[in-house]
């Protein structure tokens, strides 16, 4: 279901990302900060933020994980 296109009026500061599976508007929490991850709630996609201003989202892709690179991040 969706709603009349008043949301601006609705909407104060929350960002609102594009999913770049599906294209669904995704809401990601204010204090979100780059690198954070959130989940499309159309498609399910785990989702990272790229970007704040503006917001941008990419898709989170978990192939590959490389045991031999040691970034010693931890
Ligand atoms: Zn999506």
């Amino acid at each position: 279901m969706r709603l009349p296109a008043n949301i601006f009026a609705e909407v104060e500061t929350v960002p609102t990302g594009t999913c770049p599976e599906c294209d669904a508007d995704v809401h990601v929490d204010s204090d979100a900060d780059k690198g954070d991850s959130v989940l499309c709630d159309e498609c399910g996609t785990e989702l990272e933020v790229v970007g704040l201003d503006p917001l941008e989202l990419d898709i989170a892709e978990e192939e590959d994980l490389d045991d031999d690179e040691d970034d010693d991040d931890l």
